[in-house]
């Protein structure tokens, strides 16, 4: 997807309405080694647990993705409207849209544009 990024309009940013769709589409949730550790603290496991119960190899088998909810497909982590690993949560999810997104995003996330300014909700 690289060079596909469709970033803001100068001044201004995206911002989230808390839809949570990019937490129920299909899709690796990478996280890397040091998300590994953050998270795995914020959930009182060590490294190792939390690597066996939460992650899976990811699509390209170069490192790991967050597991799916397995009836629903969704982020393992999502909770109704909310992320269990808000403190922790990966890159992955806080740059979504502002510093990576892909063609067709918008038909799917229902982030607003706004100024750069304006607080975040
Ligand atoms: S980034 Fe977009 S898809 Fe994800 S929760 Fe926010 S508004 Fe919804
Ligand atoms: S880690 Fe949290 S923000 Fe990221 S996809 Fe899962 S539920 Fe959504």
């Amino acid at each position: 997807m690289l060079g596909l990024f469709e970033p803001p309009p100068p001044g201004m940013r995206y911002q989230c309405q808390r839809c949570t769709a990019c937490c129920r589409w299909p899709g690796d949730v990478h996280v890397s080694a040091t998300e590994i550790t953050a998270i795995a603290a914020l959930l009182g496991l060590s490294e190792e647990e939390f690597i066996q119960r939460h992650t899976r190899l990811n699509a390209t088998r170069t490192g790991l993705s967050l597991l799916e909810d397995p009836e629903t497909g969704h982020c393992s982590f999502l909770d109704g409207n909310d992320c269990r690993i808000q403190k922790a949560k990966p890159t992955q999810c806080v740059g979504f849209p502002n510093t990576w997104n892909f063609p067709g995003w918008r038909k799917i996330c229902h982030a607003t544009t706004v100024p750069d300014h304006q607080p975040s909700t």
